[in-house]
This record gives structure tokens, sequence and C-alpha cells, in this order.
């Protein structure tokens, strides 16, 4: 017979929803267990946040080096090495993950290697052996998709992306979301001929407004190509090994070395037999989960990605902790409040945005919206030939003015953020703004000045 191991806890998926869930139910004194199929730390930490980031930098200091000029400074670029950036990049990731394999020993959680598929509503098997719980959290996040069309297979997506140990020439990106962006932005700055196509009109089309203004504004100026109303139909693969793409317009465009698909993230539960605990999903397959992170199955919760809701590393974290803590440290009612979460997309430049868009606010509140906008070039963009704007809007209701939502884009406003997003959650009125003494001379100060 096998024989079987049990715990208090198990996550399947040591990313940031798995990892979190354990280590807080650990130090209330829980015995866990992390089951992960591939490296530790999950999307976030090795093809995701982290390495996107670091790259993110790359991009900026590339944009920082052209403001050089305009400073006075004379210098002369001898060229950009992809393959060290990466290869640092990939050493520091490699470091994270090394350093979850000593925390998850200090923390007296096991780390079971391995795909985890349920066999019961309590017990799972990975590798032939069994493992059970009184508690098992689905953390397993969730996987890039790629499109049903010919040659789709030519195409790479984000994690294809990280694994790219030469710069290319020529990129075509397909999607409008978080990724399209953030790589189109990027892969521009450190010096590759970027061409995002958007199926619709707009890229990021829930975000307010201004900001998708803005960021197509910015993005034009800086050189990406953009084109609009196009969805592809079919790549073929040239022998020379470039892509050529056909649009559902009629449009063939060619040349290109990748094609990065960036068209949204569907749940990863292929093959952990949910139907074996007997756990519902929805029509896209996402565990449906309650305001607690309860599942419909007793003793069975999920975190992260896989639960459809916004998906951001902080939302996995939080979803986490606070579970553990609701069901080993006695607090019955703590749980995740999914209305105020900020987030940042880290174009050049970068939005941050929390709250309703203007479009929402005015749909849901009507004539109680009154809105503050402001558009200024930041001092350290005054005389460079960037002359990169920033701009801001608060959206606020009733005679109160109470901020309901928040609208950021330009150089800084990604680290501006976190702290008004505190004073916002905590329900500030556009008086607490004004009577907010301004730090000068900052960019943020126009947040608290608002006419
Ligand atoms: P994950 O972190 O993906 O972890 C799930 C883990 O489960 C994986 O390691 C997987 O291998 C494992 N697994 C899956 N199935 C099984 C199984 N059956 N058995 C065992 N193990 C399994 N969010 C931000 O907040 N900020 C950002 O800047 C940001 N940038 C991003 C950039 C990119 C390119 C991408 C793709 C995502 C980015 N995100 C960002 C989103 C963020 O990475 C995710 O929201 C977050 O990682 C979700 O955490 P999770 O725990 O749900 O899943
Ligand atoms: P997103 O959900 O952000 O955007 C994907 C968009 O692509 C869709 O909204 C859709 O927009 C468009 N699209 C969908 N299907 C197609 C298609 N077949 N052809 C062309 N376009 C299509 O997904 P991402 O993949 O960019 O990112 C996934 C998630 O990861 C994000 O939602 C975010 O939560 C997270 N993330 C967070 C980051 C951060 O915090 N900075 C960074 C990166 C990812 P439309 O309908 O307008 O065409």
């Amino acid at each position: 017979m096998t024989k079987r191991k049990h715990y208090d806890l198990i996550a399947i998926g040591a990313g940031s929803g798995g990892l979190s869930v354990a280590e807080r139910a650990a130090l209330h004194g829980c015995k866990c267990a992390v089951i992960e199929s591939a490296r530790l730390g999950g999307t976030c930490v090795n093809v995701g946040c982290v390495p996107k980031k670091i790259m993110y930098f790359g991009g900026h200091i590339a944009h920082t080096l052209e403001d050089a000029r305009d400073y006075g400074f004379a210098l002369e670029l001898k060229g950009f090495d992809w393959s060290k950036l990466k290869q640092s990049r990939d050493g520091y990731v490699q470091n994270i993950n090394n350093w979850y394999v000593n925390y998850l020993q200090d923390s007296n959680i096991d780390h079971i290697q391995g795909f985890a598929r349920f066999i019961s509503s309590n017990t799972l098997e990975v590798n032939g052996e069994h493992y059970s719980a009184d508690n098992i959290v689905i953390a397993p996040g969730s996987k890039a998709d790629v499109p049903a069309i010919e040659g789709a297979q030519f195409g790479i997506t984000s994690d294809g992306f990280f694994e790219l140990d030469e710069q290319p020439q020529r990129v075509a990106i397909t999607g409008s979301g978080y990724i399209a962006v953030e790589l189109a932005c990027m892969l521009n700055a450190l010096g590759t001929e970027v061409t995002l196509l958007l199926r619709k009109q707009h890229l990021l089309r829930p975000f307010d407004v201004m900001l998708r203004e803005s960021l197509t504004e910015e993005m034009l100026n800086q050189g990406i190509n953009i084109i609009t109303s196009s969805a592809i139909k079919k790549i073929h693969k040239q022998d020379s090994g470039q892509l050529t793409l056909q649009g559902d317009n009629g449009q063939t465009l060619s040349g290109f070395d990748q094609l990065i698909w960036a068209i949204g993230r569907s749940p990863m539960t292929e093959g952990l037999q949910l139907d074996k605990a007997g756990v519902e999903t929805d029509a896209q397959g996402h565990i449906k989960t309650d305001l607690y992170q309860n599942t419909n199955v007793d003793g069975i919760y999920a975190v992260g990605d896989v639960t459809g809701r916004a998906q951001l590393t902080p939302v996995a974290i939080a979803a986490a902790r606070r579970l553990a803590d609701r069901l080993f440290d006695h607090k019955r009612e703590r749980r995740l409040d999914y209305d105020w979460i900020p987030s940042v997309v880290f174009s050049h430049p970068p939005i941050a945005t929390i709250g309703l868009t203007e479009g929402e606010a005015r749909e849901k509140h009507g004539n109680s919206v009154k809105t503050y906008q402001t558009r200024f070039t930041p001092m350290y963009h005054a005389f460079t030939q960037n002359g990169s704007k920033v701009s801001m809007k608060l959206i606020t209701v009733g005679a109160q003015e109470k901020i309901v939502g928040c609208h950021l884009i330009g150089m800084g406003v990604d680290e501006m953020m976190q702290g008004f997003a505190v004073a916002i959650r905590m329900g500030a009125n556009k008086k607490d703004f004004d009577d907010t003494v301004a730090i000068h001379p900052t960019s943020s100060e126009e947040l608290v000045t608002l006419r």
C-alpha cells in the first residue's frame, strides 16, 4: 500500500500564493508542505514581476542615457550587451530560488517537488506518493494564452521572452494589456524595432481613458509602431526564420524575428483532477471561491491567479496570508477586500492606478462625480528631447468629494501611488489632499494642489 504523509495544510504551487499561505500557517504552528512542479517562487519570481522589472530598469537606463546628453554629458555609447543583462538577471532569480530552499527548511515547511493531482478531496498524488491534509490550498497560478490559429506555434509568450539569449531586432507583439505594453516599451527602449498589434482600437482598454491616451501618445513618440483593429489570422515562417503575419483585415506584415503573444492568461488547472475532489470551476476554468477563498468543498481553498480575480502578486499574497490567519489564528472574519487594489503598469513612462475609472464612476454615481486633472512636463524633462509628460486624474464623488479613483502616468508615478493608496483606501476626501502640505519640488505635490 502507498504510504501517506499527513499535514495540517498543503499548498499546490510554490508561487506567490502557495508560499505565502504555507509560510503564515507554519508561523501559526501548523505542519505544512508546498508542492511545486517547477521552480520555487512561481511566475512572479521566475518569469514575471522580478525578471520583468530588471528589464524595465534596463529600458529606464537606456532612456536616462539619452537624457544625459541634454544634461551636458558627452557620452559615447559602445552598445548594449543583452546577454550580459540576461545573465545577471538569471543569476539574481537563481539566488531567490536558492533563498527559498533554505527559507522553507528553516520554516519547517516540506518542499515536495513534482506535479500534484487530486485523488480525493483530502489526498493528493505526487510522483506516485500520496499526501493528505486537513486543508488544501490550490494555488497553481495561470499560463499565457496562445490563439488557435495557423502558425501560432511560431510565436512565443512572455515565458519565451525571458529565455531569449539574443536581442531580437524586429518584434511583433500581439495583445493590449499589461504584458504587451510593458514588453513593447522595454524592448523599444533597448533598441528593438517594435510593432504592437491591437485587435481593437485601444491599448489598456479597461484603464481610464486619460491613461491609455497618454501612453499611446508616449509610445508613438518613442517610435513604437501601433497597429489598431488588426487580429492575426495566420503566421508563416520563412526559410530565413523570419515571420510573416497575415491580418484579418488583409494586411500582411513581414520581417519579424519574434512574435510575442500577450493576450491574457488562463488558470493552470489542467491535470489537477479537480473532479476527483469535486471542486467547481467557472466557464473560464477559474476555481470558484467565495469572499473567504473557500471553494465549494470543505477544507479546500484557492488563492491567486487561479481564482480569476486581479492577477497580481500582492493580491495572491494578501489573500493567502489572510486565509491562513482565518484558519489558524482564530480571525474568523479575516479576508481580502478586493475593492481597493492599486496597480502599476511598468510601461515607459509607468502608469499607476487605483479605484474607479472616470467612465465607471459616472456610470455608478452619475452627476455627483467631479474630476480634477492635470498634465505637465516634470522638471526632469524640462529641457530633454524626450519631453515625456505627467498626467494625473482624481475622481471624486458627492458633496464631501470622496476620492473613488486616482490615475497617474509619468515619471516616478510607480513609486508615488503606494502612499496615496493608503489614504484613498482609508476614505480620503479631496479636502484631505488639499490640507496636506506639499513636498517641493516633486511631481507628487501636484496631487495635493489640484484645482
Ligand atoms: P504563481 O506565482 O504562478 O505560482 C503557481 C505555481 O504553481 C507555479 O510555480 C507552478 O509551476 C505551480 N504549479 C502549477 N500547477 C501545479 C501542480 N499541479 N502541481 C504542482 N505545482 C503546480 N504581478 C504584479 O503584481 N506585478 C508585476 O509587475 C507583475 N508582472 C508580471 C509580468 C509577467 C510577464 C507575468 C506573466 C505576470 C506578472 N505579474 C505581476 C502577475 C503575477 O506574476 C501573478 O499574479 C502571480 O505570480 C500569481 O501568483 P500565484 O501564486 O497565483 O501563481
Ligand atoms: P491582460 O488581461 O492584461 O490583457 C490581455 C488583452 O489582450 C485582453 O484584454 C484583450 O484586449 C487582448 N486580447 C485578448 N485576446 C486577444 C487576441 N486573440 N488577439 C489580440 N488581442 C487579444 O493580459 P496580459 O497577458 O497582458 O497579462 C495577464 C495578467 O498578468 C494581467 O491582467 C495582470 O493582472 C498580470 N500582470 C501584471 C503586471 C503588473 O502588475 N505590472 C505585469 C504583467 C502582467 P482587447 O479586448 O482590448 O483586445
